[in-house]
């Protein structure tokens, strides 16, 4: 079993996401992909964040027409910050053992993998997948130096489509009035125009 995971802080969750999960669902043939919203991302604090509910919501919202895409609490249910190693940890503990977990990271996040708490132990209990992220340069070699050699072939690259999507970028277009039609599910824009979020209105 292949099962593919999407960290995020999904705040809000938009199509340059699920592009690149289903983008790397396809090219790797992925059972699943389970979606998982991030409780207390480590390098996000200090910014408001919206509430995990809300997260969540808008995460079920986007995926829920794929056959292949599953959303998990696994974060969002436990104390503390989001480590991605007790996530696998968590995981490992749930899915069969013959279960291999692919990661999946923008170029921006994989250049900073080696930043990650416990990074070593994290890369060598599952696979991780670098994809193409728009306004990033990105050549695995200079993710692959900042791990031990018998590690490297758990980082690999999968070409996804560029969408100059970002999550900031949604925030300040609603914040601005600014349409974001065709970057997020409809559903989710409905979704968070209805609940008001982002907007100072
Ligand atoms: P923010 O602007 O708030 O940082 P974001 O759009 O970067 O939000 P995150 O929730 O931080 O979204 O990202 C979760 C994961 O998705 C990261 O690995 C990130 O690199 C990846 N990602 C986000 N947007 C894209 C995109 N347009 N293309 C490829 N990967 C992306
Ligand atoms: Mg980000």
């Amino acid at each position: 079993m292949k099962v593919g995971i999407m960290g995020g802080t999904f705040d809000p969750i938009h199509n340059g996401h699920l592009a690149t999960a289903e983008a790397v669902n396809d090219a790797l043939a992925l059972d699943q992909v389970l979606f998982i919203p991030a409780a207390v991302p480590p390098h996000k604090r200090g910014r408001h964040i919206a509430d995990s509910f809300h997260r969540l919501a808008m995460t079920i919202l986007a995926t829920c027409s794929h056959p292949n895409f599953h959303v998990s609490t696994v974060e969002l249910d436990r104390e503390g910050p989001s480590y991605a190693v007790d996530t696998v940890d968590a995981l490992k503990n749930i899915f069969p053992s013959d279960t291999n977990f692919y990661f999946i990271l923008g170029a921006d996040a994989a250049l900073e993998l080696h930043t990650w708490h416990n990074a070593f132990e994290l890369v060598s209990k599952c696979f991780f997948v670098a994809a193409t992220r728009q306004g990033t340069d990105f050549d695995l070699a200079d993710v692959h130096k900042n791990f031990p050699v018998e590690l490297q072939h758990h980082i690999i690259h999968v070409e996804t489509p560029a969408l100059e999507i970002s999550s900031t970028d949604i925030r300040d277009k609603i914040l601005r009035h600014q349409s974001i039609k065709y970057l997020v599910p409809e559903p989710v824009e409905q979704y968070l125009r209805k609940e008001g979020l982002y907007c100072d209105c």
